[in-house]
């Protein structure tokens, strides 16, 4: 059996081996036995699925929660030659009965639909007449009523255990805790499942948690080095999403908000672009994530802090799908905490519920203080042991140095107390620094015997301090009151001495992109080198042109591995060409010649211009001006806006989306190019009538416009 599969996985799929527990699970179904599979985002959880289903007679019917999951799966297994269909509400009445037909004829191989369409006595009486390979139920702990991602058609999937008693069932997820992965088997009735529980390491992935300081310009210095890569940057409000975007378009990078208050055609085409575009960041509030399958997603930035490591596990978790190199990168501060505790406090629940989740934000809380290895202290709360330090994250790389605190920290807590417990941090630094303003004569605290005690320091230093005073629940914040500090009464052992504290010291932010430590140093996600880059770009264009084609995102024509991979192995004929991984016989035969072409060097030139072109539109579309594009591609203005016309002229760009003319000024332009009778006069003749007024780049793109509007 295991022989079968592995020909399928290499023949079909192209892959030369299973990865971790894959092997075993698919042994187990293609047997005919049930499964329970727990495996990180990007752990391939779908040939789990999709080999047993192939080697197994009669249709696999596959439970996914989200059409765009399903038509992403479909369109990948339509590429690689497997008949797969999803039957979903898009269809017509007339489209499901042809579907139902061919699949009546068995020319489907897998059936993906939603929860709530399988469980219709028609369908499932439909599915009885029917030789079925095997249920797969994906994202299942969609299941379970405490998770966020609650789906109530989940909980009639257990019916399937009786109505199809002798077909195996295989239910997954990437949930690692205890009692989700209970609820999944009570509920859809896997008592007698195998279970296949995997590490929930993402070893790809580096973690980096830095202080907050000038959020900006932190963020700006970790794209910097990250430019033309695909991310998502995690902000927790709607308005601070907009301003993010705006300020990063501004900057020279393509960002696109998406947030649950933008129209519903906004969000769709935003998403839809961050799949089929490649290098564009997306801003995002939580809102966006769930059914983002992009596997070369190479970055998560979080300008503010998620509420549980459950979130923050989850968000920064689709970075790196696709195995490569990626970065999870947080800027943290104390407004954060205020800002969280806030919505904790004024969030709807009982108290034992805010309990749970005041402990939730705790250990967020200490992995942002943390000292010894980011990844072992992440894994510990999944109850997973790694036994040595990662070697892969900020605290590993860069070491931790800490000190004693605890003078300090008793000065910090005394200024807290001999204030009233009242104000925030700002104020208490000013009284330990021993400044001199209004507020502190007009409440007497140069009089205080802690008033200027804390000048050996700077503020920087103080600042840190109480954050970190903060985060280890040793002060308070007063939500009640205006957010000052209080004391808490686990800070008492402190203040009477009883115990030493140990602090992390804060490395210097790093707001440029050069050197320095607290950014990033060399990016992880930075994936090919200086001189395999215009390969890289000219493989990378091929497969875009391909993916246009087709009508399916490009990393459903090859994952970024793939393309590393040909880069790397340089394959100089069909056969070697079929040995890189993720090329499987029909792609071979569908791409294979093209891209022997591009690594023999045969039609580089060309493309690279594509792609300069392909980017001018992204760039433009991300609503950049000229200029801006013009220093992002490091180009002349002039060859902008001739590029732009051009774009304009291909229906690719509007002449909205390519300038940001005011509504007179464009009408006067148009009547310009209008007033004669017959054909559009060219720009030279109308020219002179500007002057200096209009740069001329402006009238290429207007008449453009007008020639494409008129078909002139
Ligand atoms: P998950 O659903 O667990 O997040 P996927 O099934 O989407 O993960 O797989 C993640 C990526 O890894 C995909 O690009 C997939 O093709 C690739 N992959 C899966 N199994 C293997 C394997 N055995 N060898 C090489 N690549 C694999
Ligand atoms: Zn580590």
């Amino acid at each position: 059996m295991l022989e079968q599969a592995q020909r399928v996985l290499k023949d079909i799929f192209g892959y030369d081996s299973f990865r971790g527990r894959q092997g075993a699970i698919i042994e187990c179904v293609a047997k005919g036995g049930d499964a329970l599979v727990l495996m990180p985002t990007g752990g391939g959880k779908s040939l789990c699925f999709q080999v047993p289903a192939l080697l197994r007679p009669g249709l696999a019917v596959v439970v996914s929660p989200l059409i765009a999951l399903m038509d992403d799966q479909v369109a990948t297994l339509d590429e690689l030659g497997v008949a797969a269909a999803s039957l979903n509400s898009t269809l017509s009445a007339e489209q499901q009965r042809e579907l139902a037909g061919r699949i009546r004829r068995g020319e489907v191989k897998m059936l993906y639909l939603a929860p709530e369409r399988l469980v219709q006595p028609r369908m499932l009486d439909f599915l009885r007449t029917l030789d079925i390979a095997l249920f797969a139920i994906d994202e299942a702990h969609c299941v379970s009523q405490w998770g966020h991602d609650f789906r109530p058609e989940y909980l009639q999937l257990g019916q399937l255990a009786e109505l199809f008693p002798n077909v195996p069932r295989i239910a997954l997820t990437a949930t690692a805790d205890m009692r989700t992965r209970e609820e999944i088997v009570t509920r859809l009735h896997l008592q007698n499942a195998e279970r296949f529980l995997s590490s929930f390491d993402r070893p790809n992935i580096f973690y980096r948690i830095v202080p907050k300081e000038q959020p900006r310009k932190q963020l700006l210095a970790f794209l910097g080095e990250r430019r033309g890569n695909a991310g998502i940057v995690y902000c927790l409000s709607r308005k601070k999403v907009d301003d993010v975007a705006a300020y990063l378009c501004e900057q020279g990078f393509p960002a696109l908000p998406y947030h649950a208050g933008l129209p519903a055609e906004t969000r769709a085409s935003n998403q839809r672009r961050f799949l089929n575009e490649e290098g564009l960041i997306m801003v995002a509030t939580i809102a966006f994530g769930m059914g983002i399958d992009k596997p070369n997603v190479r970055f998560v930035a979080h300008l503010d802090l998620p509420k549980s490591l459950e979130a923050y596990y989850q968000e920064t978790g689709r970075a790196g799908r696709d195995g490569l190199p990626a970065d999870a990168w947080m800027a943290y501060g104390l407004q954060d905490m205020v800002m969280l505790k806030q919505m904790l406090q004024n969030s709807e629940g009982d108290e034992r519920h805010k309990r749970i989740e005041q402990h939730k934000l705790d250990a967020m809380l200490a992995l942002c203080e943390e000292t010894r290895c980011r990844r072992q202290t992440l894994l510990n709360y999944f109850d997973e042991e790694l036994p040595q330090p990662c070697g892969h994250c900020d605290n590993c790389i860069d070491g931790v140095q800490t000190w004693d605190a605890t003078e300090p920290a008793r000065q910090a807590l005394s200024a807290v107390y001999r204030t009233g417990q009242r104000y925030g941090v700002g104020h208490l630094v000013d009284v330990l620094l021993g400044r001199d303003n209004e507020k502190i004569r007009n409440f007497g605290h140069e009089k205080l015997a802690v008033y200027g005690v804390g000048k050996d320091r700077s503020e920087h230093d103080w600042r840190s301090l109480f954050r970190q005073l903060v985060a280890r629940g040793l002060a308070d914040i007063d939500l009640e009151g205006y957010g000052g500090l209080r004391l808490s009464d686990s800070c008492r052992p402190l203040l009477r001495g009883e115990v030493s504290l140990e602090l992390r010291k804060d490395l210097k932010p790093q707001t440029s992109s050069k050197g320095g430590a607290s950014s990033g140093g060399s990016p992880a996600s930075q994936l090919v080198r200086g001189d395999e880059r215009e390969q890289w770009e000219a493989l990378r264009a091929l497969r875009r042109k391909l993916a246009e084609e087709h009508g399916v995102p490009p990393y459903v024509i090859f994952p970024d591995s793939t393309l590393l991979e040909m880069l790397r192995s340089q394959p100089t004929s069909l056969s070697e060409m079929g040995r890189v991984s993720g090329v499987g016989a029909r792609k071979l035969e569908r791409y294979g010649e093209a891209f022997l072409e591009v690594l023999g060097g045969g039609v580089e030139a060309p493309k690279i211009v594509t792609d300069l072109r392909h980017e001018l539109v992204s760039l433009a579309r991300a609503g950049m001006t000229p200029m801006q594009i013009a220093g992002q591609l490091n180009c002349s203005e002039k060859n902008v806006y001739s590029l732009l016309a051009e774009a304009i002229g291909r229906q690719e760009l509007s002449l909205d989306q390519a300038l940001d003319l005011p509504e007179e000024l464009l009408g006067e332009i148009q009547d310009a190019f209008l007033d004669g009778e017959g054909e559009l006069p060219p720009v030279s003749a109308i020219a002179e009538q500007f002057g200096a007024r209009v740069p001329e780049g402006v009238l290429y793109c207007v008449r453009a416009a007008l020639a494409a509007e008129f078909e002139m």
